[in-house]
């Protein structure tokens, strides 16, 4: 075998090749100095994606992020309450759990503003837990790295309940920045 390309070696990584092509590249790429070095490369690439998620996310995709790094804890924030994402032990993403009462909502917004309440992400469609009435979302290190957003945010959730917005609660969320 040659050389495989990378996007043969992508498929490697993402558990898409047959058994016996996973083995003809193995058997190729550990015997290959430049091949071993893009294959390293290219087995980061799940995990990097795997937090290329959303901002707000479900329950269940919570606890996957935190089965692929244990850095990631769910800090639970009431209403008009302040909660902290701690970057500084280098975890990738933090997740704060907004608890709301949901009871009867069809939809649920989240708005993130700044500290003043100038809002800087318009109102995204959320996934919540009706019953648990909560929200996750993921804060990410990889935003406050690139300056892309304040440390010091607040986040307005409103509920659509029979049709109708309402207001469900304000929450703050301080970061710590990466080192
Ligand atoms: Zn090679």
């Amino acid at each position: 075998m040659s050389h495989p390309s990378g996007e043969l070696l992508a498929a490697y990584w993402l558990g898409e090749l047959s058994e016996a092509d996973a083995l003809a590249l193995e058997e190729h790429v550990f015997g290959c100095g430049p091949c071993t070095t893009a294959s390293a490369r290219m087995a980061a690439l799940p995990r990097a994606l795997a937090f290329a998620v959303p901002p707000v996310i479900t329950t269940a995709e919570g606890t996957r992020l935190q089965a692929l790094d244990a850095r990631v804890v769910r800090t639970h924030i009431a209403p008009g309450a302040r909660g902290l994402a701690d970057f500084s032990g280098g975890a990738e993403a933090q997740l704060m759990v907004l608890e709301a009462d949901l009871r009867g909502a069809e939809r649920v917004e989240v708005t993130l503003c700044a500290r003043d309440g100038t809002p800087l992400i318009p109102r995204v469609d959320a996934p919540f837990d009706a019953d648990a009435g909560t929200i996750t979302v993921a804060c990410r290190g990889y935003y406050l790295k690139n300056q892309a957003l304040p440390l010091e945010i607040t986040l307005q959730v409103e509920a659509i309940v029979a049709g109708e917005r309402r207001q469900v609660g304000t929450f703050d969320i301080d970061h710590i920045p990466p080192v």
